[in-house]
C-alpha cells in the first residue's frame, strides 16, 4: 500500500543500530521540517548525537527536503554534521530521492526515508522502493498547507494502525 509506512514511530531517535542491521539499511534520508527541526527551526535534544552514533556504525545520512530556504537547510545540515542534502526535492515526485541515492551511492532497498508526512515522504520513499518510516510531527502547528493534509492524515494512520494490529503489514 503505497500510503502506508513500513514503520510509524514517534521520533527520528527511536531508530536504532539494530533495527537497521536487520532491515539492511545502509543510509537514512531525513525530511526536514517537523522531522528533524520544529517550526521555530529547533533541533530537538539528542538528535545531533542520533546521528553521530548511527554514523560512527557507518550509517550515511542526506536530508531531502521540499525547502527552498538554502541558508536554512544548510545551517541544520551543518548542526546535525550531514553533508548531503537536497533542496525542493518536490516529494513526492522521485526526483530528489533519486538524485540522493546517486550521491550517497546506495540501492533504494538498502535507505530508510525518514519524515512526517505521508502524501510527500512516505509516497515517495514507497514508490522509490525504500523503507518508508513515518515519524510524529515535532510541532503540533503546521504550515497552511499541510494543516490542510493533516485530517486526511491521521484518516489514513488510523486505518494503517488498525490493519497493522500487531503484525508486520509488508
Ligand atoms: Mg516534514
Amino acid at each position: 500500500m503505497i500510503l502506508y509506512p513500513r514503520l510509524y514511530i514517534d521520533n527520528v531517535r527511536c531508530i536504532k543500530i539494530d533495527f537497521l542491521n536487520k532491515n539492511n539499511i545502509k543510509a537514512i534520508i531525513l525530511d526536514m521540517d517537523n522531522t528533524i527541526i520544529d517550526l521555530s527551526k529547533n533541533i530537538p535534544e539528542g538528535t545531533k548525537e542520533w546521528v553521530d552514533s548511527l554514523k560512527k556504525h557507518g550509517i550515511k545520512f542526506c536530508i531531502v527536503s521540499n525547502s527552498i530556504h538554502k541558508d536554512k537547510v544548510i545551517k541544520i545540515a551543518n548542526e546535525l554534521g550531514i553533508d548531503v542534502f537536497i533542496l525542493f526535492a518536490k516529494k513526492p515526485l522521485k526526483s530528489g530521492f533519486k538524485k540522493a541515492m546517486k550521491i550517497l551511492n546506495i540501492k533504494p532497498c538498502n535507505i530508510a526515508a525518514v519524515g512526517d508526512q505521508i502524501f510527500t515522504d512516505v509516497i515517495g520513499a514507497n514508490r522509490c522502493g525504500m523503507y518508508s518510516i513515518l515519524v510524529k510531527p515535532i510541532d503540533r502547528k503546521d504550515i497552511l498547507i499541510t494543516k490542510i493534509k493533516r485530517p486526511i492524515e491521521n484518516y489514513i494512520i488510523n486505518k494503517y494502525l488498525k490493519k497493522k494490529g500487531n503484525k508486520d503489514v509488508f
